[in-house]
């Protein structure tokens, strides 16, 4: 078995006290508190002097502690249907149980919020569950209406998103009770173009071989890069992690021993299975390289000298936003990129946003790629949409085909 990357010790230290001045900003109201959609416009919220929770990654914790399922069925009684996504039902259903996964950093509850923030490129989901908070604590839900499912990006699709952006900045100063200073929107679009170069530069070491880095291990170093863009915290912490990486390529250690075949993994991760599906590849000799989920925290777009209109094409290239097409001319280049053996496609039930197998992608792919690709149906919180004797079946036929094809 791989030695686990001791950059991780590192990584618990920087989110507890990420969770802590949060805790303590909500607490004292010594700073603006703002819940931010995952990939919602961060950089303005930082640059405003607002601390930033992001409930995405409060319900991935919750899945991954495995609680999330004990939770939904409070939101369920709410009127959120079992088919609605099961971050918004686990996380609603956390806190009307007065539970949260940040107890495990001696937290008591989640960090309560001056104003909600969405972007709706990644689905209308975010925007349902911050207007739930937003009744229950009547604090503002403000944010961007995306377009979706775009080929190609025009630039009247980035001015229009752009001047969403700026209709932002006067709701967002009046709750922060200051102005937005340009020199700190420029810092802060610098500092998150430099941590999503870092990340980017993280991920490709899996293009190595053997890959020093598995899909499983990265749904974990990915933290940093959604709760903390935008700050020197993630960039220096993926220095740190970069070096290791490093290291682990050039004396060609491996994140799966005796790595045969190389796999990607498309579509939201299994939190609550990450253990048993880490294991089971591991023992088929069979490395997760790379993923649409851990790339979707790439921002190439981002331009200090041009905040706007880059912040609003960065939330327009999300894989997740697109067409198709644009997915399928993407997947192509990442096969390429990390030289797979094949594709695996997670139909998350929950989450359809999400889920690239529902209209003939695959079958495309496999097609166009010359690759095999598997369709393992699951969830990304809910456990009860998830067979792992029929997946774990599944995947080992899946690396005996690729066995017999090379
Ligand atoms: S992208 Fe999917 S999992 Fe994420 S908030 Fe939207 S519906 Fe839920």
């Amino acid at each position: 078995m791989t030695t686990p990357l001791a950059s991780t010790s590192r990584l618990k230290d920087v989110l507890s006290v990420y969770f802590h001045e949060l805790d303590d900003a909500a607490r004292t109201h010594s700073a603006p508190v703002a819940w931010c959609s995952s990939v919602g416009p961060v950089e303005l919220l930082r640059a405003l002097g607002y601390r930033v929770f992001f409930p995405e990654n409060h319900s991935a914790m919750l899945g991954a502690a495995r609680t999330a399922n004990h939770y939904m069925t409070r939101a369920h009684a709410l009127g959120y249907s079992p088919d609605s996504c099961s971050y918004l039902s686990s996380d609603v259903g956390a806190y009307l149980s007065g539970e949260t996964a940040l107890a495990r950093y001696g937290i008591a509850e989640v960090p309560h919020p001056d104003v909600l923030v969405f972007n709706t490129n990644q689905c209308r989901d975010v925007r349902d569950w911050f207007d739930y908070y937003a009744r229950e604590w009547d604090v503002p839900a403000i944010g961007i209406t995306s377009f979706r499912c775009l080929d190609r990006i025009e630039q009247d699709h980035v001015d229009a998103i752009a001047l969403q952006h700026e209709r932002l900045v006067a709701p967002l100063e009046a709750i922060a009770g200051r102005r937005l200073d340009a020199p700190n929107l420029e810092e802060t679009l610098r500092l998150s173009r430099e941590g999503s170069g870092l990340w980017r530069a993280v991920l490709e070491t899996a293009t190595h071989r053997p890959s020093p880095l598995s899909f499983f291990e990265a749904t974990i170093q990915m933290a940093p890069a959604v709760v903390l863009r935008g700050t020197e915290e993630a960039c220096a912490y993926y220095r740190l992690l970069l070096a290791e990486l490093q290291d682990r390529v050039s004396r060609k250690v491996a994140a799966v021993s005796g790595e045969r075949f190389r796999i990607y993994w498309e579509g939201m991760p299994i939190w609550g299975k990450l253990r048993a599906l880490s294991e089971l590849f591991e023992s088929l000799r069979t490395c997760v390289v790379a993923s649409t989920y851990c790339n979707s925290w790439i921002f190439d777009a981002l331009d200090p000298a041009d905040p706007f209109r880059s912040m609003a094409r960065s939330s327009l290239e999300l894989f997740i936003v697109r067409a198709e097409q644009a997915k399928e001319r993407y997947l192509e280049q990442m096969a390429g990129q990390y030289q797979v053996d094949g594709l695996l496609f997670h139909d998350c039930r929950t989450c359809p946003n999400n889920s690239n197998s529902r209209y003939g992608m695959p079958g495309r792919l496999r097609e166009r790629l010359g690759l095999p690709v598997l369709s393992v149906d699951g969830d990304v919180n809910d456990l009860r949409c998830y067979s792992e004797e029929q997946s774990m079946t599944s995947i080992e036929g899946f690396v005996e085909q690729l066995a017999e094809a090379f």
